[in-house]
């Protein structure tokens, strides 16, 4: 077996971020002792613990910590005790903004899984969902609307003007497109390009651009999307999607649709990636204050987010695919958080769960 090294740097976080990536390095340990390999697991302070502790949400020592590491476990921060601070001392804005600016982490992929038995927890009528859907969204992450130049509210006349610029240059888009044929490539093979190319002059570029690319993956299908179609067909039909790949905008609003149609935050990880194997692995939801110190969180968008990170920044696939499918185990055979339990059905709590999937991983590597 290969034995792969390196070091992540653990930040849980605030609210339900310790609890759950307590619960996650217990499957980070399975998973290790199974598949033979040994990761240097370092924590360090961000959010409010940092604020708390050292004043800062990002403090410098946590910077240098995930500049030595191969790649940032995040947790989820932010929560009531910080929320009357100035929105640049914020935990969400002063932690996570810059981590992604020093990394340069331009890439975004949101997972929007539904799990076949967990389709009675989805908004969508049970007859289009019934077997479940497995969807990637791509979201490019450091261009476009958000970022570009003039930005600014003028003075006109009696009122203002204000102005926002999509701009965007063809190594954006082609950096960005290799992700998402990448991914489509461990996938269904098929990559969607979201864009409004009948109207926006960015969308002529982008399709272009990534036309050329897949001229050199014969293997992918690409195809071709108005936004506003993918948002209706996210509703109609998310089954019929692979890879969605999208401008900032677009992703931002479409990741959220395609997360909601699953019906279970707790479900879902991402990846923030930037040049060569670093990334950043997080669950995609919040520090969901209500329930933090409960011990009832759905550990498992954390635990998927593990799997993200040793596939793509490890290259670790085969672990990655073993959580995944302890993970469609551990659903299959009905164990349930609160979040995920159908009304009238028994629920475990954030420790009991993690014991299910780590047990799996443990005794049963690749099982599905
Ligand atoms: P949230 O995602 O924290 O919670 C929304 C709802 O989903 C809540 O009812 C919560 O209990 C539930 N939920 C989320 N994750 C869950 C899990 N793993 N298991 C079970 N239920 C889960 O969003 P919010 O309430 O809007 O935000 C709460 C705080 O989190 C805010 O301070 C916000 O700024 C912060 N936040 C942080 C991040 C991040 O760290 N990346 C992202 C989003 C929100």
């Amino acid at each position: 077996m290969a034995e792969v090294k390196g070091r992540v740097a653990v930040l849980s976080g605030d609210g339900i971020g310790p609890e759950v990536m307590d619960a996650t390095l217990t499957v980070a340990e399975a998973i290790q002792n199974t598949h033979g390999f040994k990761i240097e697991w370092k924590q360090g302070l961000v959010g409010g613990a940092a604020i708390d502790a050292q004043g800062k949400a990002l403090p410098a020592e946590t910077v240098e910590l995930c500049k030595s590491s191969t790649a940032v476990l995040f947790g989820s921060v932010g929560g009531p005790k910080w929320e009357s601070l100035p929105p640049n001392e914020q935990p969400e804005r002063a932690a996570l903004l810059p981590l992604r600016k020093i990394f340069g982490l331009y890439a975004n992929l949101r997972p929007a899984v539904l799990y076949p038995e967990l389709a009675g927890g989805s908004p969508l009528r049970a007859d289009r969902v019934a077997g479940g859907f497995d969807v990637l969204v791509v979201r490019e992450l450091t261009g476009g609307l958000y970022f570009g130049q003039p930005k600014e509210t003028v003075k006109k006349g009696a009122g203002e003007r204000a102005v926002d610029t999509m701009v965007y240059e063809t190594h954006e888009i082609e950096r960005i497109t290799e992700v998402a044929f990448r991914a489509a490539a461990g996938r269904k093979k098929r990559v969607t390009l979201v864009d409004k190319a009948n109207v926006l002059e960015t969308s002529l570029l982008w399709r272009k651009t990534v036309k050329a690319i897949a001229a050199r993956h014969p293997a992918i299908t690409l195809d071709f999307m108005y936004v506003d179609h993918a948002a209706m067909q996210l509703v109609r039909d998310p089954g019929r999607f692979d890879v969605l790949l999208c401008e900032n905008l677009f992703g931002d609003i479409l990741s959220d649709e395609a997360a909601a149609v699953t019906g279970s935050l707790g479900m879902l990880p991402s990846a923030s990636l930037g040049q060569g194997s670093f990334g950043l692995y997080e669950p995609a939801g919040g520090s969901a204050p209500d329930i933090a110190g409960k011990g009832t969180a759905n550990p498992i968008a954390q635990i998927l987010s593990l799997a993200m990170m040793l596939e793509i920044s490890f290259g670790h696939r085969a672990a990655a695919d073993s959580i995944r499918a302890a993970v469609a185990g551990a659903i299959r055979e009905g164990w349930r958080t609160g979040d995920i339990a159908a009304p009238g059905e028994k629920s475990v709590g954030t420790t009991a769960m993690a014991g299910e999937i780590a047990d799996r991983v443990a005794s049963r590597p690749g099982r599905s």
